[in-house]
């Protein structure tokens, strides 16, 4: 892995030698040039409210080191009862609506009521095209030197079951260092607005006025997820158009099937560049928050997610543990060859390949 630019310092973080040392038997994260702080330190620090060192102990969340990786749960453990009573809200909208607009007005007023914001991205196009449509570190210049605001770019040169994870576990180290707020963005276009739907109470879609649905590339499934639209841009000459657009929303919201918790999925309009209507919709998302808290689907809903996560995990390492497991890498191959040629049945290659796995 190479060099890590800490974005709130501009330091170089090497990770290229990352991970434990130390006699004492304590586990010890190693950060070429810097202090060499303990796992119980890096907790500490967090708990403190220090952004670097949060910012650290995400990018040790993000090595792909198994050393690391365990030191980054043995933190996760630590974090995990620490945090306040937080509001994760998931933002998506294709590139060019004003996600970063959006989120740097949001932000502010968020700080600006004295609470503590972070801002992580899920952006599984970057590990593709090795190039982040959400990891530019120019966006958001006001709120990245707010000093209660934490903004990390979406973790890169993973699937995106590997960035979903990541930023899971980066939301309760966020939590751990006292962020009250969680704005989890993505772009929406495919598959990682169900992942983050997965891990937030709120989700919001950014639209346009006059874009089509399949201009804007917005799938069915992803307004079927929006507990709330908002139609960016209405402003100047866009006005009118996106006044519509909001009449048009509403009723196309209430075709869909009613939500699990009674809430009717609410559509309004703001001007990200003019900073209006963003507090009428930081009221709906309270409004939302309060409602489901009475309900207790707020709780639910969050021990449902919990298990989730809990059982895709197993899944996942099952079948990495499966497909790892050098008898089944040296069958496989033939098998899938043999089943090709019809020389055996797909389910005697299946049973065949499992025995091999559950023989060790
Ligand atoms: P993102 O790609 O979704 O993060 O979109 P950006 O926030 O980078 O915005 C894309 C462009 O739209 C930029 O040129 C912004 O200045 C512009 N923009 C964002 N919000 C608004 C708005 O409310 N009104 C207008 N007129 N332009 C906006």
């Amino acid at each position: 892995m190479g060099p890590y630019t800490d974005k709130h310092t501009n330091q170089q973080i090497s990770l290229s030698n990352p991970s434990h040392t130390g006699s004492d038997g304590i586990s010890r994260i190693n950060f070429k040039r810097k202090k060499i702080p303990s796992v119980n330190e890096l907790a500490e620090s967090i708990f403190g409210g220090n952004k670097t060192l949060l910012a650290r102990a995400i990018t040790l969340i993000e090595s792909r080191r198994p050393e690391d990786h365990i030191l980054a749960q043995e933190l996760i453990e630590i974090c995990l009862p620490k945090g306040p009573e937080s509001i994760r809200i998931g933002i998506t909208g294709v590139p060019g609506v004003g996600k970063s607009t959006f989120i740097e007005r949001l932000g502010k007023m968020i700080t600006g009521m004295g609470k503590k914001v972070a801002v992580l991205a899920v952006d599984p196009s970057s590990s593709v095209t090795k190039g982040s449509i959400l990891g530019d570190k120019t966006r958001m210049y006001e709120l990245s030197r707010d000093p209660h605001a934490f903004i990390r770019p979406s973790p890169t040169g993973d699937s995106l079951g590997g960035v979903a994870r990541k930023t899971r576990e980066s939301v309760i180290l966020c939590e751990a260092a006292g962020y009250e707020v969680i704005l989890i963005e993505t772009v929406g276009v495919g598959q990682s607005e169900t992942a983050v739907h997965s891990m937030v109470d709120f989700f919001l879609l950014l639209k346009l006025a006059g874009a089509g649905d399949e201009l804007q590339g917005i799938k069915r499934g992803i307004m079927e997820m929006a507990d709330g639209v908002v139609i960016n841009k209405a402003d100047g000459d866009n006005l009118k158009q996106a006044q519509r657009a909001r009449t048009e929303f509403e009723r196309a919201l209430q075709l869909y099937p009613p939500k699990q918790n009674g809430w009717l999925p609410k559509v309004t309009t703001c001007s990200a560049l003019n900073n209006e209507g963003v507090s009428e919709l930081w009221q709906m998302i309270e409004d939302f928050i309060k409602s489901n808290k009475e309900s207790g689907y707020f709780n639910a809903q969050r021990r449902e997610q919990n298990t989730n996560w809990f059982l895709q995990t197993v899944d996942e390492r099952l079948k990495s543990s499966f497909y790892e497991h050098p008898d089944v890498k040296a069958k496989l191959d033939k098998l899938v060859n043999k089943v090709g040629n019809n020389k055996i049945s797909p389910f005697k290659a299946a049973d065949l390949l499992l025995s091999s796995f559950k023989k060790n």
